[in-house]
């Protein structure tokens, strides 16, 4: 039986980010039950970094990433957030939470927003106000996990595909995992697993923290011929709403930042979400979306008061949770990473989640054993 230092399971982002600074402390292998990687959740992201995010541990954890987000794995892109008829306050409280991080941000009339979104509706239900940050980022999910694979193969570390972990024991301090092909020992065993955090802990014998997956849809549509959308920011309302975004010339994306309640599953896109996303745009805007060219769905997976996870469980050894990464796991990745490297191998706090103030306690999932 091959024997390792940390044993990752989960090939998505929060797994490999980790497992590629894992690599660097002891022999690391990361288990993903799919033939490939980002087959879940990372790779069905909308893919964009921005701060309209209600936790500020999140902004926090967010703000310590960029530094670390960019080509090719993102690159500098607008964002517009964009208030409805009755969401002028929340348009003012995201400048408040936006200005701590980004005091860049700027407040814009509806005029100026159609400017850079000139399809914004002018009529009923359309837009009163507006806040620009021409620093967001757009992610490509593919090229942040290959470079992470390819971090994790340098110091040494491996990823087995199409290997799920289908029995976990504890044997003389030890996590054995049984995958279909073989079996191993590791010191730590890193639940990376996304949707199926829950379902990881309690095959392995250990209590479950409540991850609760959520299912969230998108579409993408072609816009009339001619229409160059491309340098559109990443556009999204302030509360209930939609968010579009470009997928090159003439091509928009557009989710209507559902929560449906899902198992842990390959999530498919429902009718009726699909049917949402077209028809809020429609409302919003000047389009009009006769067909789709994609659809799909994903999932969200959130810890109960939505906040992400870092730590060994308080009351199995050796078992480390790295879930609850919700609708920013990619924006969080190399925060995220970071907080996982220091807490497994027993490192120091990295400065750079210190300076924005965030501390292992708010990521233990002691919290949630209380
Ligand atoms: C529609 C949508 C839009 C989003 N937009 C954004 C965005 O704009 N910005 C942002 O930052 N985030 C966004 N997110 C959230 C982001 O995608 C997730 O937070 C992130 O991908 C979670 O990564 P993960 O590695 O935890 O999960 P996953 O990518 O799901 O990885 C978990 C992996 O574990 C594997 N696994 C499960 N069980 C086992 C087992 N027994 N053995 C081996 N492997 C196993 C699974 O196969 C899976 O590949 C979005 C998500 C969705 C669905």
């Amino acid at each position: 039986m091959r024997s390792v230092d940390y044993c990752v399971i989960g090939g998505g982002i929060a797994g490999l980010s980790a497992a590629a600074r894992l690599a660097r402390h002891g022999e690391t292998l990361v288990l993903e039950s799919e033939d490939a990687l980002g087959f879940h959740a990372s790779g069905r992201s909308a893919a964009f970094a921005h701060f309209d995010m209600d936790a500020r541990l999140v902004r926090a954890l967010t703000a310590a990433s960029l530094p670390h987000l960019s080509e090719p794995g993102a690159r500098r892109h607008p964002a517009l957030f964009i208030a409805l008829e009755g969401q002028e306050a929340l348009l003012d409280q995201l400048e408040t939470n936006y200005r701590e991080w980004a005091p860049h941000v700027e407040r814009l009339t509806p005029e100026e927003a159609r400017n850079w979104v000139p399809v914004l509706a002018t009529s009923d239900g359309a837009i009163s106000g507006a806040l620009l940050d021409r620093d967001g980022r757009k992610l490509d999910a593919h090229a942040l996990l290959e470079g992470h694979r390819r971090m994790l193969n340098k110091a040494g570390g491996e990823v087995a595909t199409g290997a799920r972990a289908t029995a976990i024991r504890r044997d003389d301090n030890r996590w054995t995992l049984d995958t279909p092909g073989e079996s191993f020992t590791a010191k730590c065993l890193v639940n990376a697993a996304g949707a199926w955090a829950d379902e990881i802990a309690m095959l392995a014998g250990v209590a479950p923290i409540g991850i609760r997956p959520l299912r969230r849809t998108v579409i993408t549509f072609d816009v009339p011929e001619g229409m160059d959308v491309s340098d559109w920011p990443f556009t999204k309302t302030v509360g209930p709403g939609f968010y579009i975004e470009p997928e090159g010339r003439g091509r928009l994306l557009a989710c209507p930042m559902d929560e449906g309640e899902s198992t842990p599953c390959d999530a498919q896109a429902e009718e009726e979400d699909v049917a949402l996303a077209a028809w809020r745009v429609e409302q919003a805007t000047t389009l009009s979306i006769p067909r789709l060219a994609s659809k799909w769905a994903g999932l969200r997976s959130f810890a109960p008061d939505r906040l992400p996870v870092a730590g060994f469980d308080p009351e199995a050894p050796g078992f480390f949770w790295l879930a609850g990464q919700g609708g920013f796991g990619l924006q969080t990745s190399p925060a995220m990473a970071m907080a996982a490297e220091a807490l497994a191998t027993g490192t120091e706090w990295p400065e750079e989640l210190r300076a924005v103030g965030v501390e292992a306690d708010a990521l233990s999932p002691r919290r949630l054993r209380a």
